[in-house]
């Protein structure tokens, strides 16, 4: 189908296009890669009035790094990110679970800031944002303000983005020399997640000192499976470790159950797929 008829904004800076959604109002979309939202807008389940396409703002795209963080642009698309020296230095999970995301074409268009912005419980950002413990940068009117990932995701589809806001930037704490895997579980090789489990690992002499687990598609946000890290530290990485860990991986999900799966068939693969995530992370 064709979209609704709709008024196009394209800003060149950040300042112009919050200033835009402000005077658009309720009614206007934010276009990122337009991965999701154009085909939202073809099947009409969504008619705004304005959109304001982000593509004309290079400061979105941009990926940087200070002493603590790497910055990433909310605009950098996913093949871009996957690719980036910074990223797979220091939080190399997110980069592992960019790279199953669909397939080239989708990852050449869509973006980190989009994806995480719309908040898909089955999108694979989600769970490794959350893991590695990233934080969100939001523009409004007001100003910038910054958000924990334990505190972006609120709900299905939903985030702490507010209205007339955009999401700028995504930064994550370095984590250099960790080890990371993303298990991912579907029926075709471009399909989003049935269920997948995101690791990283901070593994000193055999022992695992530190460990960082979510979940993906076990709940209507991204969970992080503490009580798996819990298991994980202090022991050393090996089949038995990975499979006791493995065992509290349902702790604090809530399954869905729909087309592609069941919630007890999900239950089922987030304990397997945890015990592949946690033996390949620790290679
Ligand atoms: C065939 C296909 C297969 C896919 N498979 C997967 C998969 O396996 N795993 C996966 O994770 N994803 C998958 N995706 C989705 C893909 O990751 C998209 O890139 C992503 O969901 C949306 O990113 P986008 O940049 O295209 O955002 P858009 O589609 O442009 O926007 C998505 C939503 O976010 C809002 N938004 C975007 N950017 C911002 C911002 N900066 N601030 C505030 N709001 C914003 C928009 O208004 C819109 O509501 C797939 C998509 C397709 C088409």
């Amino acid at each position: 189908m064709i979209p609704a008829k709709f008024d196009y904004v394209r800003p060149s800076s950040v300042e112009e296009a919050v200033t835009a959604l402000q005077s658009a109002g309720e009614d206007a979309k934010i276009l990122a890669g337009g991965q999701s939202l154009l085909p939202v807008l073809r099947l009409r389940m969504a008619a705004p009035s304005t959109i304001i396409d982000l593509g004309g703002i290079p400061e979105l795209k941009r990926i940087g790094e200070d002493d603590q963080y790497v910055m990433v642009g909310a605009m950098a698309t996913h093949h871009e990110v996957m690719r980036n020296d910074l990223v797979n230095s220091h939080v190399e999970l997110i980069a592992r679970a960019t790279e199953t995301v669909a397939d080239p074409q989708v990852r050449h268009r869509g973006t980190l800031g989009g994806a995480l912005a719309h908040a898909d419980p089955a999108g694979d950002l989600g769970a490794a944002a959350l893991a590695m413990d990233a934080e969100f940068v939001i523009l409004g009117a007001g100003g910038t303000r910054l958000v924990t990932a334990a505190d972006f995701f609120q709900d299905y589809f939903t985030t702490a983005i507010g209205e007339g806001e955009i999401l700028t930037m995504i930064r994550f704490p370095k984590r250099s020399g960790w080890k990371s895997h993303y298990e991912k579980f579907n029926r075709v090789a471009q399909a989003w997640s049935m269920v997948a489990v995101a690791v990283a690992l901070k593994v000193d002499g055999g022992t695992i000192t530190e460990a960082r687990v979510g979940l993906t598609n076990m709940g209507n946000v991204p969970i992080r499976a503490t009580g798996v890290e819990a298991a994980l530290v202090g022991k050393a990485a090996g089949p038995d470790v990975a499979k006791a860990a493995a065992e509290h991986a349902l702790e604090g999900t809530s399954a869905p159950s729909d087309a592609d799966a069941a919630a007890d068939y999900r239950e089922h693969l987030a304990k397997v797929l945890t015990g592949r995530a946690v033996l390949a992370a620790a290679g």
